[in-house]
């Protein structure tokens, strides 16, 4: 797997002044990302503000974004950027935030988007946090990453719905709502998790 980013990040794109790289880290853990859209229509329910992470190790056979495969691709995600996010939710007229990528879900990028998730949950309750990710659900996420990622568990306690699966070319198909191939799933982990089972998002 591919190391997460190392680059330090200038003091003055935090809101507050840290001279210690060891605070900045414990601030917000170290993690590129692409892109954030303010106004997003195609990954998931309603307006949403979008997520672009960088790092996937996943390398889907015609990715749509396969620059976002290095973990050190475009910019550091800062507390300056969380604050951004936090800010671009506020309108009544975004129903939610989305993580994409890269993979989210990626152990290291997890723990860089836990204080975001917070956050988002804190200022927003009432609006929904989806996720894509290339690993599957069950298999992979519920299996070892469940029982030895650091802070899975936390960070799916804030995730709404994930929509799950590498992309698969052979199983692409356009006229599916919010996902690219067939084998993805559009799950609600909440719901999934308290049945022991997975349950569908109605689409
Ligand atoms: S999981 Fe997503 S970002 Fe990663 S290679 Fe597959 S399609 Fe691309």
């Amino acid at each position: 797997m591919q190391k997460p980013c190392m680059k330090k990040v200038p003091n003055e794109t935090f809101g507050m002044v840290e001279t210690d790289d060891t605070k900045i880290k414990k601030e917000v853990e170290e993690m590129n990302y692409a892109d954030i859209k303010k106004v997003d229509v195609a990954n998931g329910p309603g307006v949403r503000v979008s997520l672009f992470v960088s790092g996937c190790t996943h390398h889907c056979k015609n990715c749509f974004n396969p620059e976002t495969w290095d973990f050190h691709y475009g910019k550091a995600f800062t507390s300056f950027t969380i604050q951004e996010i936090v800010e671009y939710l506020k309108p009544d007229y975004i129903k939610g935030l989305t993580l994409l990528g890269g993979d989210p879900v990626e152990p290291q990028n997890q723990e860089a988007l836990l204080p975001l998730l917070e956050a988002v949950k804190k200022a927003y309750p009432q609006k929904s946090i989806w996720c894509y990710t290339g690993y599957d659900f069950d298999k992979d996420i519920l299996g070892e990453m469940w029982e030895n990622g650091s802070v899975t568990k936390t960070f799916f306690s804030y995730i709404d719905v994930l929509v799950d699966g590498e992309f698969k070319e052979e199983l692409k198909d356009l006229g599916l709502k919010f996902k690219g191939s067939a084998n993805q799933r559009t799950i609600l982990v909440q719901e999934s998790l308290e049945k022991g089972e997975i349950v569908l998002y109605p689409l």
